[in-house]
């Protein structure tokens, strides 16, 4: 690569691959810090076009669009896990761009993803590979029930069936497109967890703390973060896990570990992604240092300090379900007035035209002084929603 290793100091312009929210969250923050920011996205009304300086309207391995990206900007990240690693391997000829694209395939591939883990000695659900009928005629009874998960391009519980039998293990292969796909054992989850790390070029790594995660028909729902909302021994072995994982990949930039606490109060990681995630988006109101300044920092190379939660709290997403509560079946927009009338209350809204059942909108993020108040502003906010509560 033949990157320049000078950091990159405000005024420089800083380029992304996606234009979604997790994308303008990052252009926010390299603006707020004297960043000119650049977006690749085909969608002529991206989230993060519609904000940044640059809005390139291209398609990922649009040889001339990456061209203009790369004359435009001085370093690149994407916000996209399944953006080509193709495209960043070809802007990393020119340009630093983090994370590496060898880094990001490794996330991109579940079967790659649990080999990554399993070489790192993290541990991992017991699972099995299924890339051919041989594979699949091969796997074991002890993994059902379990979960058939197309080895690419899932997001959201996109691309996943439960299957109990061995008949709808073979039928859901079929039903998935006999493409490659990963058989997970179905375990007792007692929570889910997640854990933020940052690492800069020269190996520096620093974190976010431990996200307690509550995910409903595959999508994340809640995020509360504050001391002890997971046991410190807990706590403390995904930390080290989640820098296991980074360090392996000598990865650069932000990734976020998601992991499942078993009923027996084990650890199992599931899966990573290879920028920040909605799990960290608490960061932007409660921590000193957001996820997307972290992001900001590792690829401009500039130094890494530990973030500290400076306040408990809790993240509710607001996906578009929520605008479709009324009984004619017409649009109506949540109660912004009501919401933001609760004491500690950050909207974030991602500026997405249409709200459609299952797409993020925005989220809210609540803050307090005790762990106890963010949780009671948070069922306020739940049941002016129409929000079951947690
Ligand atoms: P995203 O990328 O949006 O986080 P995804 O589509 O990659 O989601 P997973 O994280 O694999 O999906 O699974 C989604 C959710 O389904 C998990 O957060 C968990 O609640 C549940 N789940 C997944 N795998 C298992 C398993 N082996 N046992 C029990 N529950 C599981
Ligand atoms: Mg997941």
């Amino acid at each position: 690569m033949s990157a320049t290793l000078k950091p990159l100091l405000p005024g420089s312009t800083l380029g992304v691959l996606g234009g979604g929210q997790l994308g303008r969250m990052w252009a926010h923050a390299a603006q707020r810090m004297g960043y000119n920011t650049a977006v690749l996205d085909p969608d002529a009304q991206s989230p993060a076009g519609l904000v940044s300086h640059h809005h390139i309207h291209a398609d990922y391995l649009d040889a001339a669009g990456l061209k203009q990206l790369a004359a435009v900007c001085q370093a690149v990240t994407t916000e996209f896990e399944n953006v080509p690693a193709d495209a960043l391997a070809q802007l990393s000829v020119t340009l630093p761009v983090s994370p590496a694209a060898s880094a990001v395939a490794v996330a991109q591939d579940r079967a790659r993803e649990k080999a990554h883990f399993v070489k790192c000695g993290v541990p991992v659900a017991p699972h099995a590979v299924i890339d051919t009928p041989e594979q699949l005629a091969a796997v074991n009874d002890h993994l059902l029930p379990g979960i058939l998960k197309t080895s690419r391009m899932g997001y959201d519980g996109k691309g996943q069936l439960r299957v109990s039998t061995r008949d709808a293990l073979n039928a859901g292969w079929a039903k998935l497109g006999n493409v490659p796909c990963v058989l997970e054992k179905m375990l007792p989850l007692a929570s889910e967890c997640s854990v933020i790390v940052a690492r800069g070029r020269d190996g520096t790594m620093v974190n976010l703390p431990v996200q307690r995660n509550l995910h409903r028909d595959g999508i994340l729902a809640v995020t509360e973060v504050f001391a002890g909302n997971v046991p410190d021994a807990l706590a403390n072995q995904a930390i080290s896990a989640a820098k296991a994982v980074a360090q392996e990949l000598n990865y650069v930039g932000v990734l976020c570990v998601e992991f499942f606490v078993l009923a027996d109060g084990s650890l199992v990681v599931n899966e990573i992604a290879p920028r920040p995630h909605n799990s960290g988006h608490y960061s932007q109101d409660a921590c000193d240092v957001s996820q997307f300044e972290l992001q900001v920092r590792t690829m401009a190379d500039l130094p890494l300090t530990q973030p500290r939660l400076h306040s408990p709290a809790i993240m509710l997403n607001l996906l578009g379900d929520l605008w479709f509560k009324n009984a004619n079946g017409l649009q109506v927009e949540p109660a912004w007035q009501k919401l933001l009338a609760l004491p500690g209350m950050h909207l974030h809204l991602y500026g997405k035209r249409e709200a459609r059942v299952g797409r993020k909108m925005g989220h809210l993020n609540i803050t307090a002084a005790t762990p106890e108040a963010a949780r009671a502003v948070a069922l306020q906010a739940a049941a002016i929603l129409g929000m079951a509560p947690f």
